[in-house]
């Protein structure tokens, strides 16, 4: 198969080009891309529908693109702009402007800090644990195995998807250094019963960290909205971290996150520093060393420009988007909403086994919507998954869905062959190469050639019959056959 992008396009140029070719050759990259504008992805983007607010970003961004936040006495800036951001989010999540926190590039760097400052500030014999219910984001375990930490991980109730505080203290050990919870987790976008657990861990003398990365700056205008929201920050009692992403309901764009600590020390703890070496000392407050400060700048400038008022507009819109769409689902014969969401964030199952939700996101792609496939896990059957902002058109959205059903129904489910499943299963990838493995893709019809649009039902039907170590080895060979000439 012929790559994507030709050799001669790929190899760096042996003389400069223009700008304007540059630019054009990009906006060409660009094409297959989907639309980060106009909420008809309702995953990985988020749209306030104010121009002026995203191109105030960008500004601010490029304003500050050049500056290197390895050395904060050499960019006072950045101190200023980081204080400001942490105590603004700090302010309304429990904290006030004396609140220690970190700004990172995003949620997983801040849970990899409150993990790493949880392990180093609770020395225990043998490997430290984290425990995290099973609905918690993969970058808990993600941190502990770069951290050499082990995640223990604790079934969620099976009807609401909420965190099991007496099955959470049950796993508590010796080696426990950090509890989890989430405000709210991803996949159904529930609150987890944070009070609950941050008091079973002080009460066994164990550091709670909640996640609030995805709802964080969601829940507190929904609560000054009059929805109920239950405590859920650090005023809990026993929390002692937090994390909250601006580059999701902050809106800022990608690189910004905020993790909070309820004291001084404990930040200290997230801290690195070297002088075993004959260069610069190095001292970092972050995963990343040098790192532009564009992304901190672009959340400053948003959080300025929106203020409480434009945030809690923004939360109004889209949790109305969430609950039109929960409404409308209900009248879908075949779906249903998994649990019950705290902040604009919808997960929709089948009940029908004649109609496969896999099969339904791709039928909405054909119609110009992506809707975000979540494999089945643990009892939990499979899903879409909805992130939502006042800018999508509800209507238009269950116009597509219910067609895209209907498409869906008539389809049936994708015919996979049980011996593929079998075969895959047991397949040595260790002795497969990237080449190899492009081969295995073609032969059972996955295409990555960017012409066709992407069958995934078949792809996602194949991965939900497998069990997830299963998943996870394919899932690596794939992305390294994505970036590599064997397609
Ligand atoms: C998105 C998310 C994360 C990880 O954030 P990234 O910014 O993608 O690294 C962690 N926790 C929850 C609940 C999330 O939704």
């Amino acid at each position: 198969m012929p790559s994507e992008t030709a050799p001669s396009e790929t190899a760096l140029p042996e003389s400069g080009r223009p700008a304007a070719e540059v630019l054009a050759e990009l906006a060409r990259l660009r094409e297959g891309d989907l639309p980060v504008r106009g909420g008809k992805v309702t995953a990985y983007v988020y749209d306030t529908g104010r121009d002026a607010v995203h191109d105030l970003a960008a500004t601010a961004h490029r304003e500050l693109l050049e500056v290197n936040c390895l050395d904060p006495t050499a960019f006072p800036s950045i101190v200023a702009l980081e204080r400001a951001v942490v105590a603004a989010v700090a302010g309304r999540l429990g904290g006030d402007a004396s609140t220690p926190g970190v700004f990172t590039s995003g949620g997983t760097e801040s849970i990899m800090l409150a993990v790493k400052a949880a392990r180093d500030a609770r020395p225990v014999e043998g490997r430290a644990q984290i425990v995290v219910p099973s609905t918690a984001h993969p970058a808990f375990r993600k941190a502990a195995h770069y951290l050499g930490v082990e995640a223990v991980t604790v079934p969620v109730d099976p009807e609401t998807f909420r965190a099991d505080p007496g099955a959470m203290r049950a796993a508590l050990t010796a080696r426990t250094v950090l509890v989890v919870c989430s405000a709210p987790s991803y996949p159904q976008g529930v609150l987890d019963p944070v009070g609950e657990i941050a008091a079973l861990a002080a009460a066994a003398g164990v550091p709670c960290h909640v996640d609030a990365c995805v709802g964080g700056w969601a829940l507190p205008w929904l609560r000054d909205l009059g929805r109920d929201v239950p405590p859920f920050d650090l005023s809990v009692p026993g929390v002692t971290s937090l994390s909250c992403d601006l580059h999701k309901y902050g809106y800022a764009p990608k690189g910004a996150s905020v993790v909070l600590f309820a004291d001084e020390a404990l930040r200290r703890r997230a801290y690195y520093a070297s002088a075993e070496w004959p260069g610069y000392t190095v001292i970092n407050s972050t995963v990343q060393s040098s790192r532009s400060a564009g992304p901190l700048a672009a959340a400053w400038a948003t959080l300025r420009a929106l203020g409480a008022d434009g945030y809690r507009e923004l939360a109004a819109s889209a949790m109305g988007a969430a609950d039109r769409l929960r409404a409308g689902v209900a009248e879908i014969p075949g779906l249903r909403v998994l649990g019950d969401p705290a902040v604009p964030l919808v997960a929709v199952t089948s009940d029908d086994p004649a109609l496969d939700v896999f099969v339904v996101a791709d039928e909405a792609r054909t119609r110009g919507w992506f809707f975000q496939p979540q494999l089945s896990y643990q009892g939990i059957p499979a899903n879409l998954h909805f992130t939502l902002t006042g800018v999508t058109d509800v209507e238009a959205l269950l116009a597509a869905l219910a067609e895209a059903v209907e498409a869906a129904r008539e389809a049936g489910p994708p015919d996979v062959p049980s011996d593929l499943v079998d075969a895959l299963a047991s397949l040595d990838l260790d002795g497969m190469t990237d080449a190899d493995f492009a081969g295995l893709l073609e032969a059972v019809g996955v295409r990555l050639d960017g012409d066709a649009e992407p069958e995934m039902a078949f792809v996602n039907t194949v991965l939900d019959a497998l069990p997830p170590a299963t998943r996870e080895g394919l899932l690596v060979r794939f992305l390294s056959v994505l970036y590599s000439d064997a397609l």
